[in-house]
């Protein structure tokens, strides 16, 4: 049965509003998706009745907040399948979660010779913090490219993936070009040679389910934001042999279990990652994101967000002048796009009038529109369970008409 999409919309007050005289059809959701009145409230009832900080005071309202916190931990923990709460680290989001383990794990164990494997896909959270770390170790980067589908070369990859292969960090849904990456058989393939895994999860949690002890890999990140939370709060999964032995990144109150002038004795897990006052009512309203994302029917969802995407390629197929970016094999999310003559702001910019609510440019992936050749970058269009076919066509209509217009 297909889901009631209308009925499901009303969960979300930004949804229902006239932007530039038309009703908004927002199609921007791999940039942030909007949030549901459950995560409204959540945000409102820490901040009214509950506003304390947490693991601090021995008083009433910090014991509710903390224990919300806690259990927003122990949400995202089922959520992804972690064996335990204390191996959810709290960061900002995604970029902060792989800079986490750039900075900690990164630094002092990769040296010179050491190799980090890339993709040629990676969003600029998963780049620029691995050039850093090879800059002070010495490591080299290494890409694993593409084929002209958009899907990731894996006969190259298996060739990339040698002894010297000391970390291999993926995304594995690219938020410009909605490709999956097949990350379980890549993280196999690195594992076989020694090699610590991190998956750059920030696309993908939002529309798949996501097991990271299936995924067999060593570090996972996601931002809240992505997947109908807050901004400003995400997490990184561990493998906690890894997490035990890393040492703190950020240092300060609440990482530490005492401190002398002389010295220092770091948490336990996971507060030795987890320095300063948290967000607080982001990690509480993000685990009632979760409530809320575990309530509904994700596989009748994922149908309906895959018709969406299916509807999306066949109407811009059908328009003459545009070139849609990558044919993967499986996609979720986002389509990309170009038009002949057309700069992609200009296209955005006469959509933006119609309500329409895109994102162009190079999505924070400039190696891969370099790579791709497209250095104005791309129209993008992304899609969350709200979306309906109505939708896609208004924004199929737009581009029509913005055709004529140009
Ligand atoms: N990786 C990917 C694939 C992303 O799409 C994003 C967000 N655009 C990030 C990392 C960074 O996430 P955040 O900005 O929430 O830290």
């Amino acid at each position: 049965m297909a889901p009631d999409i209308l009925t499901l919309r009303r969960d979300f007050p930004t949804l229902a509003q006239i932007v530039n005289g038309h009703p908004l059809v927002y199609l921007d959701n791999a940039a942030t998706t909007q949030k549901p009145q459950a995560v409204l409230d959540a945000l409102n009832h820490y901040y009214r009745d509950t506003n304390a900080n947490v693991h601090r005071a021995s008083h009433a309202l910090s014991g509710q907040a903390t224990q919300a916190f806690e259990q927003a931990r122990i949400k995202l923990q089922r959520f992804i399948n972690a064996p335990a709460p204390e191996q959810v680290i709290w960061t900002r989001g995604t970029t902060e979660a792989i800079n986490l383990v750039a900075f900690s794990f990164g630094m002092h164990n990769l040296k010179a010779g050491d190799e980090i494997l890339l993709s040629t896909l990676e969003h600029h959270a998963n780049i620029v913090p691995w050039q850093q770390v090879a800059a002070a170790t010495g490591a080299r980067i290494r890409v694993i490219p593409l084929m002209p589908t958009g899907d990731l070369d894996m006969k190259a990859a298996a060739q990339l993936i040698n002894s010297r292969t000391r970390l291999l960090a993926i995304g594995q849904v690219s938020n410009a070009l909605g490709v999956i990456n097949p990350v379980k058989q890549l993280i196999a393939m690195a594992k076989s040679v020694g090699a610590v895994t991190l998956v750059d999860g920030a696309q993908a949690m939002g529309h798949l389910p996501v097991d990271v002890q299936e995924l067999g890999c060593d570090f996972y990140a996601f931002s809240g934001h992505k997947m109908y939370g807050p901004t400003g709060i995400g997490g990184l999964y561990g493998k906690k042999e890894l997490l035990e032995q890393m040492p703190p990144w950020q240092t300060g109150g609440e990482m530490v279990s005492h401190v002398s002038f002389e010295q220092t004795r770091f948490n336990r897990l996971p507060f030795k990652f987890e320095a300063g006052t948290p967000n607080i009512a982001g990690a509480i309203a993000f685990g009632a994101a979760v409530d809320y994302l575990s309530g509904l029917n994700r596989t009748l969802l994922a149908q309906h967000e895959d018709s969406l995407l299916d509807a999306l390629v066949t109407g811009l197929e059908a328009i003459p002048g545009v070139r849609i970016i990558g044919r993967p094999g499986v996609r979720v999310g986002a389509v990309s796009f170009v038009m002949d003559e057309v700069h992609p702001q200009d296209l955005a910019t006469l959509l933006d009038m119609q309500g329409i609510a895109l994102r162009t440019g190079h999505h924070c992936a400039m190696p891969l529109m370099q790579a791709l050749g497209l250095e104005q970058g791309t129209i993008r269009a992304s899609v969350a369970f709200y979306n309906t076919h109505e939708e896609i066509a208004a924004l199929l209509a737009g581009i029509h008409k913005a055709r004529e217009f140009f």
